[in-house]
């Protein structure tokens, strides 16, 4: 009975422990992957204001990183975007700003004054499953 109480709790901490710690690394991940979705989605309405307006060089985005206070504006032409766009796990990063994302993005791409990220593991899916794009 004792015995069978003590080896019990043991179970529950165990797997409260892992539980946890997927908790923790998935709510990262979550939040990363939901503040990079935000700027997208800002993306594409200054994309879609852009071309209303014949604009197709050098448009004002908002750099894609995970800092939710980042304001840093990424210049990029309309067909540079829609590149990046075509992939649902690419991001464009101002230089430097992908570090912010620790292990949920990989600089694929370095360019002058700007970098492409690819989205890794859970950042992935869910950035996959928010893309304005395959929502249709
Ligand atoms: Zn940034």
């Amino acid at each position: 009975m004792r015995h069978n109480d003590s080896r019990g709790g043991r179970d529950v901490f165990t797997r409260a422990l892992g539980g946890n710690r997927y908790g923790v690394e998935h709510a990262t991940a979550v939040r990363i992957a939901r503040n990079d979705a935000i700027f997208r989605d800002a993306n594409e309405r200054i994309r879609d204001r852009a071309a209303d307006h014949d604009v197709t060089e050098s448009i004002p985005f908002l750099c894609e990183c995970a800092e939710p206070s980042c304001t840093t504006i990424v210049r990029l032409p309309l067909a540079e975007y829609e590149r990046i766009r075509a992939n649902p796990t690419w991001f464009f990063n101002a230089t430097g700003h992908s570090a912010v994302a620790g292990p949920w993005a990989t600089p694929v791409e370095s360019h002058p004054g700007y970098e492409v990220v690819v989205k890794r593991g859970l950042a992935a899916e869910v950035v996959k499953e928010a893309d304005p794009r395959s929502r249709t």
